[in-house]
């Protein structure tokens, strides 16, 4: 390597750790100081752009209108009467036709899916209420969009130019798409997703011992075909099932209340 390319190089990694390093925000909501560097309007934008494609990617959105209505109420309802309200997202819940794949997942900005798959094997609103309310935990922990600024630093790092935080490319969008695709968030990211759904349906006023019951029917779910989000990138669900009753018994000490939704 020349001098000049080395100097070009280190003038590159600086830029690249100044730039991860100097982005750091606290979480009005988790309260976490994170390195983002994508603002929220930029992750709605990035979410509404991808979520044609995203849908299109996976076999499309269902026809069944009962479906969408009632992930639609649920999923307001869940955002509408929780913290998940404060984050100033605008939430829209989309059902996917795939009925074999058990799957659930948020773009970053608030566009959230579900699976027909996953949703003809829940067994109450609660349940429902749960999945999605761990959708929006990521969403509101802004998961993406820190695991997005790790990928420019990385990519910054290597030499290679990242893409700008200004407005993407049709091959930057695809690139995007692509990746989370793949979603693989930390064992940790998806543990605070569980223990934001568990708040946010609480308030919503579910009963947040439905999402055990959830971790089961996944669990029975994965005796088949591996899947992206809910399986092999989340923590094993005897983990979470134990987590969830250590935040439910924390959350509600006198027991949780009667008369929630199941
Ligand atoms: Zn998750």
């Amino acid at each position: 390597m020349g001098k000049l390319q080395l100097i070009i190089a280190l003038i590159v990694a600086a830029f690249s750790l100044f730039s991860y390093f100097g982005s750091s925000s606290v979480n009005q909501i988790t309260g976490e100081k994170q390195y983002l560097n994508l603002t929220p309007k930029e992750e709605v934008a990035l979410g509404l752009q991808s979520a044609p494609q995203m849908a299109a990617q996976m076999g499309g959105l269902t026809q069944d209108a009962r479906a969408r209505q009632l992930v639609s109420a649920v999923g307001a309802k869940v955002v509408a009467q929780s913290v998940a309200a404060k984050s100033g997202y605008p939430f829209k819940f989309h059902v996917l036709a795939d009925p074999r794949t058990v799957n659930a997942f948020a773009l970053p900005g608030g566009q959230i899916f579900i699976t027909m798959a996953l949703l003809s094997r829940l067994e109450t609103e609660g349940q429902l209420a749960g999945v999605l309310g761990h959708e929006v935990g990521h969403v509101i922990a802004r998961h993406s969009a820190e695991h997005m600024a790790k990928e420019q630093l990385t990519n910054g790092l290597t030499g290679a130019f990242a893409m700008g935080t200004g407005s993407m490319s049709g091959a930057q969008i695809a690139q995007v798409v692509g990746q989370m695709r793949m979603l693989s968030y930390g064992r940790e990211d998806e543990l605070e997703s569980d223990r934001l759904g568990l708040r946010l349906m609480a308030e919503a006023g579910y009963d947040p011992r439905a999402l055990v019951r959830v971790m089961q029917i996944l669990e029975k779910a994965s005796g088949g075909s591996r899947t992206p989000e809910w399986q092999s990138s989340h923590p094993i669900p005897a983990n979470r099932i134990s987590q969830i009753n250590d935040v439910i018994a924390k959350a509600f000490p006198g027991g949780v209340p009667a008369g929630l939704t199941q």
